[in-house]
């Protein structure tokens, strides 16, 4: 997408956990976890599930790249889309790699390597042409690119996961994937992270119906989701990470109880609750 002045978010993979195809999944998209935030002439993009993919081949077509990867963790649905990105093959590219959930011994770059690895991978790190940097900060810090800020928080999810909040020009969108409630109310830590937001991209893997079998998953249900918006104050909810069990028929009856549960239009002038297709933009 052309590079707008104002906070934008597009998404490129919706799915949770593993992606998936067929007639089924077409509108709601089986592509797994991948944003690209614009603002401010910068470009971020958070999570390499499959759909960075496509995105790496519309960011190709330009040169040179200096572009910024946000994951939320390293689980393999938000990272094995990473050695499809084109611009990791362009000679005179720079790709930087964050991550703030990791704890020694891991570091983002063992992680990277390791899924490059034999017998999981035919070629290694080495094969990139791009410049690329690994950069670990801890979840809970404060990070900047250009004039974008951002908050950071630890997530409930095993092996950790971060959740970030990202400002421009006086406008927020918040990414809060992978998460687990813990059923004693909204999770506090989200909800100080969130307070206010804009737009807040929730996990919403499973409904509260279905939650009961999942527990110790790490994840959470758009329900949670409208509990956690409604005492953050957020303006939309981003209903997001859809199980692939969900398919498009599916989904609609979620669009349509959440629309219920979470009517009417934020001041950002969106509807105060969505469900995040592939290919949706969304602008505060
Ligand atoms: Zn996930
Ligand atoms: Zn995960």
């Amino acid at each position: 997408m052309p590079l707008g002045e104002g906070l934008k978010v597009r998404f490129w993979g919706v799915r949770g956990s593993i992606s998936c195809s067929g007639a089924e999944y077409t509108r709601y998209g089986g592509n797994t976890s991948c944003l690209e935030v614009t603002a401010g002439g910068r470009r971020l993009i958070f999570d390499a599930g499959t759909g960075i993919r496509p995105l790496g081949l519309d960011l190709a077509r330009q040169t040179p790249i200096d572009i910024d990867i946000y994951f939320t963790h390293t689980h393999l649905d938000h990272i094995y889309g990473l050695t499809f990105f084109a611009p990791l093959f362009g000679k005179g590219n720079a790709v930087r790699l964050w991550a703030g959930h990791l704890e020694p011994p891991y570091t983002l770059k063992n992680v990277v390597s390791n899924l490059m690895k034999a017998p999981l991978y035919p070629v290694s790190l080495e094969v990139f042409q791009a410049r690329v940097e690994f950069k670990e900060f801890k979840s809970g810090q404060q990070l900047a690119c250009g004039e974008i800020a951002m908050r950071t928080a630890p997530l409930n999810h095993p092996n950790g996961a971060t959740g970030y909040r990202v400002e421009f020009g006086g406008k927020s969108i918040c990414y809060i994937t992978d998460t687990e409630h813990r059923g004693d109310g909204p999770d506090k830590t989200i909800v100080e992270l969130c307070r206010g937001a804009d737009v807040m991209i929730y996990d919403s893997s499973y409904t509260d119906d279905e939650y009961d079998r999942y527990r110790g998953w790490g994840h959470s249900t758009w329900q949670e989701g409208v509990r956690i918006a409604n005492a953050a104050d957020v303006g939309t909810l981003a209903i997001f990470h859809h199980d692939p069990s969900h398919d498009d028929a599916f989904m609609d009856g979620v669009a349509r109880e959440a629309a219920t549960a979470r009517p009417g239009i934020a001041p950002n002038g969106l509807p105060r609750v969505i469900v995040a297709h592939e290919g949706l933009t969304i602008s505060p």
